[in-house]
């Protein structure tokens, strides 16, 4: 089983491949940005608390999003692998993440970090906000906190797999397929 955490900063292009290597590789896609969209979409009590942090792009509680997260999992047990997209966002999550993981006998294989400088993000994140139709993605503060969010308490998670020898970087900036092609063959190198 192959386990990926697709991570990088906001507007770095991390759902669009992921949704690629979900059909190239057939491995489950989570997103739990996605997971809260749905519930706030539902009007469910998880999806109206998630809302409050969202709208300031700030991080929803970890309690909250970690058992998200695990009723995601454990809802697909014959997958041949899973793709975390925005998931784990603190060190906190991550720890919860294998000790989770490991009671599966299961673990992280890799994570693929796609570098993308500040000023592009920004401009990204505003330019999907003109048809995401996210609250999050149309207004500069919110998109610089959340940005400021990522580099305080989302990097460290890096640091926390390459600990593990597990951590790589790509460029993010290129075209969708050159990209494609590197996280692939990262992919390859690591299975
Ligand atoms: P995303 O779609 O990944 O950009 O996430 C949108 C928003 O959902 C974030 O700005 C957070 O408010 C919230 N969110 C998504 N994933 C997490 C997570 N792992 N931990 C905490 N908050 C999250």
């Amino acid at each position: 089983m192959f386990n990926l955490i697709l991570f990088g900063p906001p507007g770095s292009g991390k759902g669009t491949q992921a949704k690629l290597m979900e059909e190239k590789f057939g491995f489950l896609h989570i997103s739990t940005g996605d997971l809260f969209r749905s519930e706030i979409g539902n009007e469910t009590p998880l999806g109206l608390m998630a809302m409050e942090h969202m709208k300031k792009g700030e991080l929803v509680p970890d309690e909250i999003t970690i058992g998200m997260l695990q009723n995601k999992v454990n809802e697909y047990p014959e997958v041949s692998g899973i793709i975390f997209d925005g998931f784990p966002r603190t060190i906190a999550q991550a720890e919860s993440l294998d000790k989770f993981l490991s009671e599966k006998e299961m673990s992280i294989s890799l994570l693929i970090s796609l570098e993308v400088e500040d000023g592009e993000i920004e401009r990204r994140i505003l330019k999907r906000g003109e048809t995401s139709g996210r609250p999050d993605d149309n207004d500069v503060s919110i998109i610089r906190n959340r940005i400021n969010v990522y580099r305080a308490e989302t990097s460290p998670v890096f640091d926390f797999y390459a600990e593990q020898n597990k951590s790589v970087s790509i460029n993010g900036i290129g075209s969708i397929d050159d990209i494609f092609s590197a996280i692939s063959e990262e992919i390859k190198t690591h299975s």
